[in-house]
């Protein structure tokens, strides 16, 4: 029996592991799919407060696992399955084998959906990114195109316009799906044109390990054309890792876990952290201080249920 147990391995679930084993309730972190989550699909991370230089993102997950670790969290790999959240304790289901929690913390984060070819996965960190946030900063001057036609798309292609020569937003229809405003000041941006009913073919190179160009793709003439770029932004939304909770916890129509008073759920004793919970902020230092907030929150309801 578990007095914490926490699903999720990036920012949030580790500070709150952190948080947790300073309070000596000894969690059970789960890795989850994505190992350290999306900071590990990063390089560079130069908005983490207190590392002037930046750091790697891989790095600063590993630093964050270690300290958490160094306080008796306990990590193990895999994924929690099936959840039974009827009756305290709760019981989780990790890869065919039960494990029981007083309390439980959801950090599973959220996935960019990705187009799915396997040049943007190798590329991923090295020209390609989901984050304009986090990345824009190293397109100084260069030409990147962005994918998607939703309110992300608008928003980092403007948003990127801030260090980018040119930003080409390539959208697979002919419309844009995103807000009247968002598309307004995207289209009123002389940085930004538009390439319509297209997707991308290919990234290159991947040879050399960088992003060099394009091969577009017309979805109603078949034609490929390439394109020479210097950067990547794939922005055709995020999906919340939240299936085994559906029907289970309080969700918005998408699947964001609903938190209020801090990270509570709909059900006393299960907490969100991190993306999971947030479709607005999504940031390394967001994540984990909300990570910090449920092992507080955590540990408050322990005393409270008398463990
Ligand atoms: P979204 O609204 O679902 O838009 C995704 C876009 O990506 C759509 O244009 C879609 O094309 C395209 N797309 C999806 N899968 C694709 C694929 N496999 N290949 C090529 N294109 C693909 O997602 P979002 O833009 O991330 O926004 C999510 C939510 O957050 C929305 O409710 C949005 O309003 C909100 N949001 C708000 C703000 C803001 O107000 N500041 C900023 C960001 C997000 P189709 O149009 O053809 O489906």
């Amino acid at each position: 029996m578990h007095q914490v147990i926490i699903l999720g391995s990036g920012p949030a679930g580790l500070t709150a592991a952190l948080y947790a084993a300073r309070a000596h309730l000894r969690p059970l972190v789960v890795d989850g799919h994505e190992t350290g989550g999306q900071l590990t699909l990063t390089t560079m991370v130069e908005n983490y407060p207190g590392f002037p230089d930046g750091l790697m993102g891989p790095d600063l997950i590993a630093a964050m696992r270690k300290q958490a670790e160094r306080f008796g969290a306990s990590f193990r790999g895999g994924s929690a399955t099936v959840a039974d959240l009827s009756r305290r304790p709760f019981r989780i289901t990790l890869d065919g084998q039960v494990e029981e929690c007083q309390t439980l913390i959801i950090a599973t984060g959220a996935s960019a959906k990705l187009l799915g070819l396997p040049s943007e996965r190798k590329l991923m960190g090295h020209g390609v990114s989901t984050c304009a946030t986090c990345d824009g900063f190293f397109f100084q001057d260069q030409d990147i195109i962005v994918v998607g036609g939703g309110d992300s798309a608008m928003e980092e292609a403007t948003f990127l316009t801030k260090f980018a020569r040119r930003v080409s937003v390539v959208h697979r229809r002919d419309k844009l799906r995103a807000s009247k405003i968002m598309q307004e000041k995207a289209r009123k941006n002389p940085k930004i044109d538009f390439t319509w009913d297209s997707t991308l073919a290919e990234i290159q190179d991947v040879d050399q390990g960088k992003v060099t160009g394009v091969r577009l793709r017309n979805l109603k003439t078949s034609a490929i054309t390439e394109r020479s770029v210097d950067g990547v932004f794939i922005a055709i939304g995020h999906t919340p890792n939240t299936q085994i909770f559906r029907g289970l916890l309080d969700m918005d129509e998408v699947g964001y876990i609903k938190t209020q008073d801090g990270t509570k759920t709909s059900l006393p004793g299960v907490f969100a952290a991190g993306d999971v919970q947030d479709r607005v902020y999504r940031q390394a230092i967001t994540a984990a201080g909300s990570g910090c907030m449920a092992a507080m929150d955590a540990e408050r309801f322990l005393e409270h249920a008398g463990h």
